[in-house]
């Protein structure tokens, strides 16, 4: 006979982990009580065979939870007779909110049951199911805590949620439709609610429309995917690039009529996080072309929400929707009733809103397989605020990211959060998302920041909001340096590692663009042994935008005064124009107007366009994920580089670009060229990381940056690695773009401190 205090942390509020405990307790006869605290759940327990509950505790606690520690001591008997769950007891510690998480089978069983009250009901969930991050304000976890204050249970839902046996026990957000929220469908004059409204919504949906929906983080633009004038409506209408529409289908065989789905790429779909997955899209289907131009893969999900599930009725509805975010080109997700009408009417002909509030938002999060792992595209809704381990002790850190795909890193003892996708910082409304999302999670998890880290960029949105912030010490990290840190922190790596960081663009500091970047990385610093050799980029950040532009800046570099003959060769004359060409070949000698930048995606890029693939990047990235997709399989032929001088070594595929011309001009296939052009820079990673491991005998290398998301870059410069014995580790946890930047700087600022 004893009793016991046990605290535990972790994700262990709003996953029904009380109930559990209740259960688990009455059913092994114990007494004692449990319940939330802000660190996160405390119980006592008293009565015999203590020991061996404490055993099953751990591997049976309930599917969402994600106990973190456990810390147990023994106290004295207090007699009591019963288990009860007593009310929260704020001790100002901090806690997890659980992130949203997809609807539950039973709850989709329930909404699908004519005999059920919650039949056809928008917005149903349970503890294994429904939003969490979305609509808390504050911790610890309860409903006066959510946007759910504004709506007092009726007497069966609060039956529910008082009865320790039912799925609904202190399910916070639960609801039904005599006392939840509702739906409002707005069209011109018409307004209808409830089931009305979502019947409408699909109405309009298959015959065309456009729906703005409010879901869990924001609103989706949505229309029917298959439906080619709406879809392609919908693309002039967002003035959105070519840029994939992500797309939504009501189960995984709709999916698979569209799009090739291995066993783990349909767990992924089914997973609570429902993120969108993206997929190799299948030879023969037939989706419009404006759901996603020029790409091989589409980015499926399922719904995540009830009211998503609802738009999906059966045989009178589209059976798969385009959805996107509901947005102004480069502005943050809109989430309230008002901000929508206001800016999403030109966007939208009606609206499906609800009277839910969305407190935080958050994007969808998006991912895809690579060999047996999962990388993340981009880590929001699901995933978010979900703590990253970083196993070992540290101060508390704010680290602000860089300003593409934006996300923030707050440390606390051994936990980083690592904030939703904030987006591309260039607009007040986009900083306005970063200090909301900032403010909320300091809030949450008790954070008081002692230092910060931000990129080394004086222009950067973020750099300059971290410099004005007061009474803080303030670090500058290189962000290459951070890109590599970013898969330091995950993979645990405390000693030196070999980095190779490839992506568009980042601040070096000696006055040159980096991006082809070969780092001897320790926790207190760098050395930048090795890069790609710089080349002017020709009217600067235009140049990102206008691959032709770098693609004429390699040709130069080969042929000097001869370029514009080269060009006219090339077929870019023709292309992009002889008056456009002769300027930029002009502007290339004017270094202020030209910086040299060893960026790799510039590199990928220019290679897309001088094989034709692309000439304009209409959204980051593009033009080198094109040249990604025509890459050949089974092609092994390899172009030169050369790699000369030393610390830093420069490696030069001057000689890669003209032997590519050179099979260009003789007839052989874009896609023979692509792939060895990939096999050629690839084969000179392995290469520069082989010497830089004879020289330091460093046998762990990092590879990050945006251009690693290349995942033929990846199978070759992987094996290639472990080939010669070496350990290569890649972004598991965060993405490997910028969004992964903060992460990295949070990780080497603590150990800077
Ligand atoms: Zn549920
Ligand atoms: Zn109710
Ligand atoms: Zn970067």
């Amino acid at each position: 006979m004893k009793r016991l205090r046990i605290r535990i942390t972790g994700v262990v509020q709003g996953v029904g982990f009380r109930p559990f405990v209740y259960g688990f307790a009455r059913a092994r006869g114990l007494a004692g009580f449990v319940r939330n605290s802000s660190a996160g759940v405390e119980l006592e327990v008293e009565g015999e065979g203590i020991d061996s509950f404490l055993e099953a505790f751990r591997s049976g606690a309930p599917p969402l939870s994600d106990i973190v520690t456990l810390e147990t001591e023994e106290i004295p008997l207090e007699g009591d007779r019963e288990f009860a769950i007593l009310a929260s007891r704020d001790d100002g510690e901090s806690t997890c909110i659980p992130p949203d998480v997809g609807t539950c089978g039973d709850c989709l069983g329930e909404m699908k049951d004519p005999a059920d009250r919650r039949f056809g009901y928008p917005f149903i969930n349970c503890t294994n199911c429904g939003p969490r991050y979305s609509i808390t304000r504050k911790v610890p976890y309860d409903r006066p805590n959510t946007t759910m204050a504004a709506f007092e249970m009726c007497p069966d839902c609060r039956r529910e949620y008082d009865d320790p046996t039912d799925r609904r026990f202190h399910a916070q957000p639960n609801a039904c439709d005599v006392c939840g929220p509702r739906t409002e469908f707005v069209h011109d004059d018409t307004r209808l609610f409830g089931k009305a409204a979502v019947e409408a919504a699909v109405a309009l949906l298959r015959s065309g429309g456009t729906v703005a929906v409010k879901g869990i983080g924001g609103y989706h633009l949505a229309v029917d995917a298959e439906n080619a004038d709406a879809v392609s409506r919908l693309r002039e209408r967002k003035r959105r690039s070519n840029k994939a529409f992500a797309l939504m289908a009501p189960d995984v065989d709709c999916v698979r009529r569209f799009a090739v789905v291995s066993d783990e790429e349909e767990a992924l779909l089914l997973s609570m996080q429902k993120p969108v997955v993206l997929l190799r899209r299948r030879e023969n289907q037939s989706l419009p072309e404006a759901v996603a131009p020029g790409v091989p893969d589409l980015g499926f999900m399922l719904p995540y929400s009830p009211l998503h599930a609802l738009l999906f009725p059966g045989r009178s509805s589209p059976r798969l929707l385009v959805m996107t975010s509901g947005n102004l080109s480069e502005e943050p997700v809109v989430k309230e009733n008002g901000a929508a009408r206001e800016k999403l009417s030109q966007l939208a002909d009606a609206f499906l809103h609800h009277d839910r509030e969305i407190f935080m938002r958050v994007d969808d999060s998006v991912v895809r397989r690579f060999g047996n792992q999962t990388i993340f595209i981009r880590r929001s809704r699901g995933y978010v605020p979900s703590v990253i381990p970083l196993g070992e002790d540290g101060p508390q850190v704010l680290a602000c990211g860089a300003d593409l795909k934006n996300t923030f890193c707050l440390t606390s003892g051994e936990a980083a959060v690592v904030s939703q996708h904030i987006g591309d910082m260039e607009n007040h409304e986009t900083l306005e998302f970063f200090e909301e999302t900032l403010e909320n999670l300091k809030a949450v998890y008790r954070i008081t920041p002692a230092a910060m880290a931000h990129d080394l960029h004086p222009r950067y949105f973020s750099t300059r909001w971290a410099l004005e912030q007061n009474g803080v010490e303030k670090h500058g990290i290189q962000h290459h340096y951070a890109h590599v840190g970013s898969v330091m922190a995950e993979a645990g790596l405390k000693d030196a590692v070999i980095g190779v960081a490839l992506d568009g663009s980042g601040y070096g500091g000696d006055g040159t663009v980096w991006g082809g970047e070969f780092l001897v990385a320790r926790r207190n610093g760098f050395e930048r042994r090795a890069h790609f050799r710089a080349v002017p980029m020709p009217g600067g950040e235009a140049a990102a935008r206008n691959p032709w532009q770098m693609a004429l800046s390699y040709l130069a570099d080969l042929h000097g005064e001869a370029a514009m003959a080269a060009a006219e060769n090339s077929g870019m004359t023709e292309r992009v124009g002889r008056t456009a060409v002769e300027n930029v070949l002009k502007i290339r000698k004017n270094r202020s107007l030209s910086p040299l930048t060893s960026g790799a995606g510039r590199l990928f890029e220019s290679v897309s366009s001088l094989l034709g693939v692309r000439d304009v990047n209409t959204f980051e990235g593009e033009a080198a994920m094109a040249l990604e997709a025509e890459a050949a399989q089974g092609e092994g032929g390899t172009y030169p580089y050369d790699i000369h001088g030393s610390d830093p070594a420069e490696i030069s595929f001057s000689g890669a670009v003209a032997a590519l011309l050179k099979d260009a001009g003789s007839g052989v296939s874009c896609g023979r060229a692509a792939a060895r052009f990939h096999n050629t820079v690839s084969a000179a990673v392995v290469e520069m990381v082989r010497r830089l491991h004879n020289e330091t005998g460093i046998a762990d290398v990092v590879l990050t940056g945006g251009v690693f998301q290349n995942r033929y870059l990846l199978a070759r410069v992987i094996p290639g690695l472990s080939a010669l014995g070496l350990r290569p580790h890649i972004n598991a946890r965060v993405p490997a773009n910028d969004a992964g930047i903060s992460l990295g700087q949070a990780f080497l600022l603590r150990s800077l401190l």
